[in-house]
């Protein structure tokens, strides 16, 4: 069977979803777009993850690129809903007085970027937070982070971009073996239900988008998998209603990697608490990092330790029942900017991967980079840090 369509979009985890729904919301409705799914919708990093909407105030871009995303995630609340989106806010916990030392900075960062924040002492920790230990030095409050449920909110961009677009279909079970080109153009992909005719192709696909790059003859990109050990409470039991991380999860999470990205015998890896309250009562626990290739073992050592941490903030989560444990894998790319843009060695293949622990923050900021790209239209923010390009050779 060969079908013709204008744009084939691989990969249906929540970078795919958002491609689909901006390009749906941009392109012309008469545009045919087609996403393909091995498996199914949010089968994989996007379905074993956890759902902060995070502000990072690091650098002007750095806050642009998020707090633009959070706000699109506001609309697509606005336009659809039922993805269990909760703008929670988020407390960045000290442990101990070196953490306090990071607090001033963090919070001239948000206050750079004109952001309101708060740095509260113990008390005023509690009464955002009632379920932290009395003992906890102090924290930071920044009112905008949120909390989605990724699985659901891919169900919604998809819902938003047929309503867009009665041109646009979404095929699960339905890998891509191949591609089609004519020279350095591409001309289309082979699927396992036959050949596609299409004038763009996205690669979405995550963890495996080296992969996708080397089926299309390019060199593969520089994305690492980097495995999270996740737990979850059983439901109605959430001792917290505000998204909690350590301080040091800034340092940890979004700072240069301390290991080569290419091992994957990092047995020991590293981790920093991180915890969310959930729409059903349920708290999700994480969030340890690891590079040990695409080996979705649970580490027990390291997930008992981060689990030791919580219980550390927010004491009750010591008697919580854990009914559920397990790996995700983050796409990590070597230099931690996402790859948002046209790849400049095959005319007609598109990037979006590479977002490592900011994935569904950055979700719709991706898809309305690339579609505006595509669009010809001028983009949102500044995308030139983004552009795959600068891994070209
Ligand atoms: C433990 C953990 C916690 C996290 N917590 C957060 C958080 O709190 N906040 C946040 O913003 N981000 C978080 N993230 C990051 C976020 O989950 C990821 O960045 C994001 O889900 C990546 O989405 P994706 O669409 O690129 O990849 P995926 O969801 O993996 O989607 C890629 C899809 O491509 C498909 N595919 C692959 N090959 C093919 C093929 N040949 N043909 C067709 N389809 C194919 C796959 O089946 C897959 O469904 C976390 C990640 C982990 C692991």
């Amino acid at each position: 069977m060969t079908e013709t369509v204008d744009l084939v979009v691989i990969g249906g985890g929540i970078i795919g979803c958002s491609v689909v729904q901006h390009a749906a919301q941009l392109l012309p409705p008469s545009t045919r777009i087609l996403l393909l799914e091995r498996g199914p919708v949010a089968g994989a990093t996007s379905g074993s993850c956890m759902g902060h909407l995070m502000v990072t105030p690091d650098t002007p871009q750095d806050y642009a690129f998020t707090r633009t995303s959070l706000d699109l995630w506001g609309e697509l609340q606005q336009q659809e809903g039922g993805f269990d989106h909760n703008p929670t806010g988020a407390l960045y916990l000290a442990d101990a007085d070196e953490d306090l030392e990071l607090l001033p900075t963090l919070l001239e960062q948000f206050r750079a970027n004109g952001a309101t924040a708060e740095v509260l002492d113990g008390r005023q920790l509690r009464e955002v937070e009632p379920g932290l230990a009395e003992d906890l030095p102090g924290g930071l409050y920044y009112p905008g982070d949120g909390v989605v449920l990724p699985m659901l909110a891919c169900g919604a961009m998809l819902r938003v971009a047929q309503r867009a677009n009665p041109n646009v279909v979404v095929r699960p079970g339905c890998a891509v073996i191949g591609f089609e080109r004519d020279g350095d153009r591409i001309t289309g992909v082979r699927s396992e239900r036959g050949t596609i005719r299409c004038e763009n192709v996205v690669n979405a696909t995550g963890v495996w988008a080296p992969d996708l790059a080397e089926l299309a003859g390019q060199a593969r990109l520089p994305i690492y998998p980097r495995a999270g050990n996740l737990a979850i409470t059983g439901h109605h039991v959430s001792p917290i209603r505000t998204q909690l991380l350590e301080v040091s999860y800034l340092r940890f999470a979004h700072g240069a990697a301390t290991v080569d990205p290419t091992r994957t015998d990092d047995d020991v890896g590293g981790h920093a608490v991180n915890m969310q309250p959930q729409t059903n009562g349920g708290c999700l626990i994480g969030s340890t990092r690891q590079f040990r290739g695409m080996d979705k073992t649970i580490n027990h050592a390291l997930l008992r330790r981060s689990l030791s941490r919580a219980q550390r903030y927010v004491p009750a989560v010591a008697t919580a029942p854990i009914v559920r444990t397990w790996v995700g894998l983050r796409p990590y790319a070597i230099d931690k900017h996402p790859l948002i843009g046209p790849w400049p060695q095959l005319r007609g293949l598109w990037i979006a991967a590479g977002h490592e622990g900011l994935g569904i923050s950055l979700a719709p900021i991706t898809g309305r980079l690339l579609a505006q790209q595509l669009a010809g239209l001028a983009p949102a923010i500044d995308h030139t840090p983004y552009l795959p390009a600068r891994f070209a050779r």
